[in-house]
């Protein structure tokens, strides 16, 4: 084929999806630049998902009529003039590229008026052609209608989720701005309905409410790295003084009886830019040390504020990420400051023999106080050895370690069950060798392709004795609304009970013992869990969030005769070698690995 310059048309849609990927980098994008332009009050408004319709309005600076066609051109910003001040951007923007991004591939009208002038503006365009630029009357700020995105890329459109998984996304974003500006009154409106506002008055605590529900919001607790006396002093401005210095690290986290199963609800800021970064997500989960349960996740909401300069945020089209001058530096100054508050909350968990008061099912039942008493029982005798992964002593012909295989797919061997080890995992023989099964993951499979034989009847259900009733942080609300439908079929009774609260009725029996409220929260969040790794239908999902809620879990002792049954139960499903989600449920040492590690046999 010969090569070809892209047309500017074709060119421009390919940079714009750099950017705008779905509607929430719509919303996220034009949020940017109401903050960027000093609103204190923003208003959201989305329409199917965000793909019909989102309108951003604000009460900030406005656009000066005659830059406004500079403001949809290619690279146009009033906030970067010269590369030096790449180094040190302050504002949320400084690339140009999102008004003409969005208006490369969607309908966009724009009314603005700038502080300055009496007259406003009126711009509108579709698909990069302007169609109107007029003076138009306004109140001073900006509002931002971009409508039937994507319409002309068809390819994108094929990708976005529904609407109500979007509108979820575009929610996520929405509480996470309304966390980093607490002085800023953030609404959204979906579909005609107000399903979030923060009240703009400055404390935090306040969105925390917002965005949890009062009840986690009033357990967690306030970390301030300014208090500590070991911290560098920060200058006047809250920033720390020389770029090298440590960054200042504000915010709140959950005690170690809040936590979650997935990461959704960690938001991380630096210098009021959202960012996802791992190792600092990792920092603070490391802060928690033995006070979770492996697989769970605190929840929190940090800002770390560096000197500009100590941080390069032009690294990523959408923004989300940084990179740090001394990333050791912020990772170890985050978990100082977590960790600082948790132990003076939490002294250190000492630990202490294996104990049979933690009896199985009992896990989700105990209060959250009980579970952390009962997870100081677990751990074995030597200490930190529950910490290290388990360590089996395969070695390549170089001397390095190979880890031992996960068991190929196919049926199973009779395994005899010899016990249990760090009330995780049961070891059995088995005719090829040793086998060690990961009790959790084949409890899930074993319930998972019981519901999924049994489902022609309609799922058992089990009435609560009273009514529960659950109010739900704007996320879950959100996931409940979407999921709504396949949760009563998978067993669920629920019916909506004013804004953001539900009464829950009845639930599949087989979560009988569990505590329905924790419960039902838990599969909402594992519904919603966007890392899945098999693709499959709506309800195999939530019947695989059922299962895995059910499932016993990882930290409960067994007896001989519970794990006699689980391992026949598992020998009887079809695909005994992984759980429901793909991973592995056992690990085989084979008799030749053995016999080789040993040196029996050269
Ligand atoms: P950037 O934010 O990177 O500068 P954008 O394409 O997002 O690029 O916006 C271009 C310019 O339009 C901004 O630099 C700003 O001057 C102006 N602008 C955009 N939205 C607003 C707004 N809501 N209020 C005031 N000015 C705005
Ligand atoms: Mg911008």
């Amino acid at each position: 084929m010969p090569i070809r310059i892209l047309s500017d048309d074709l060119a421009s849609k390919i940079a714009a999806g750099e950017v705008i990927e779905r509607p929430a980098s719509v919303v996220k994008e034009l949020a940017e630049n109401a903050l960027d332009a000093g609103a204190r009050d923003i208003r959201l408004e989305v329409r199917g998902g965000g793909q019909r319709l989102i309108r951003v309005a604000d009460d900030g600076a406005g656009i000066p009529h005659d830059d406004v066609p500079t403001a949809f051109a290619r690279h146009g910003t009033s906030k970067l003039f010269a590369a030096d001040d790449l180094f040190a951007i302050q504002t949320l923007g400084f690339r140009g590229e999102a008004l003409p991004s969005i208006a490369a591939v969607a309908r966009i009208t724009m009314i603005s008026r700038h502080a300055d002038e009496m007259n406003g503006t009126l711009w509108k365009s579709e698909n990069a052609q302007t169609l109107i630029y007029q003076p138009h009357g306004a109140p001073r700020g900006t509002v931002v209608t971009v409508e039937d995105l994507f319409r002309n890329v068809p390819a994108r459109l094929k990708f976005l989720k529904s609407p109500g998984a979007e509108s979820a996304h575009i929610a996520e974003l929405v509480h996470a701005y309304a966390l980093a500006y607490p002085r800023v009154r953030f609404s959204l409106v979906s579909d005609g309905k107000l399903v979030f506002q923060s009240p703009g008055s400055g404390k935090l605590m306040d969105v925390l409410v917002k965005v949890f529900g009062g009840e986690t919001a009033r357990e967690m607790l306030a970390v301030n790295s300014a208090d500590d006396p070991a911290a560098m002093p920060a200058s006047e401005d809250g920033l720390p003084d020389a770029p090298l210095a440590p960054p200042v690290v504000n915010g709140y986290i959950t005690p170690p009886s809040i936590h979650r199963g997935n990461r959704r609800l960690q938001y991380l800021f630096v210098n009021g830019r959202w960012i996802q970064d791992r190792s600092i997500a990792h920092a603070v989960t490391e802060a928690y040390h033995t006070m979770l349960m492996v697989g769970r996740y605190p929840v929190f909401v940090l800002d770390l504020r560096l000197a500009p300069d100590a941080v390069d945020v032009n690294v990523h089209p959408t923004k989300m990420q940084v990179r740090f001058r001394e990333p050791s530096l912020v990772y170890r100054a985050v978990q100082r400051a977590v960790r600082r508050v948790l132990h003076g909350k939490f002294p250190v968990p000492t630990v202490a023999p294996a104990s049979p008061l933690t009896a199985p099912n009992n896990f989700l039942s105990a209060s959250p106080t009980a579970s952390l008493a009962a997870l100081d029982l677990i751990p074995p005798t030597d200490g930190g050895a529950s910490q290290t992964p388990l360590h089996l002593p395969a070695v390549a012909a170089d001397g390095t370690p190979l880890p031992p295989r996960p068991v190929s797919a196919g049926t199973l061997p009779m395994l005899r069950v010899m016990g249990q080890i760090f009330s995780t995992y049961i070891i059995c023989e088995g005719p090829d060798g040793l086998y060690l099964v990961d009790q959790h993951a084949a409890h899930e499979r074993v319930l998972y392709e019981k519901w999924m034989n049994e489902r022609e009847i309609s799922p058992a259900t089990q009435e609560l004795l009273e009514p529960l009733s659950l109010e739900l942080s704007a996320m879950h609300w959100a996931i409940y609304e979407s999921e709504r439908e396949n949760l009563e079929r998978a067993g669920f009774r629920l019916e909506p009970f004013g804004s953001q609260t539900i009464l829950l009725r009845a639930i599949p029996s087989l979560l009988e013992h569990k505590e329905p409220r924790k419960t039902f929260l838990e599969i909402l969040d594992m519904t919603d869990e966007g890392g899945n790794p098999i693709r499959a239908t709506a309800e195999a999902r939530l019947v695989m969030s059922i299962c895995k809620g059910a499932a016993i879990k990882g930290g409960q002792v067994m007896s001989l005769q519970e794990m006699r049954a689980l391992i026949r139960d598992l020998e009887n499903t079809t695909a005994p070698r992984t759980c429901p989600h793909g991973r592995p449920t056992m690990i085989l040492m084979n008799t030749a690995m053995l016999e080789r590690e040993f040196g029996r046999r050269g």
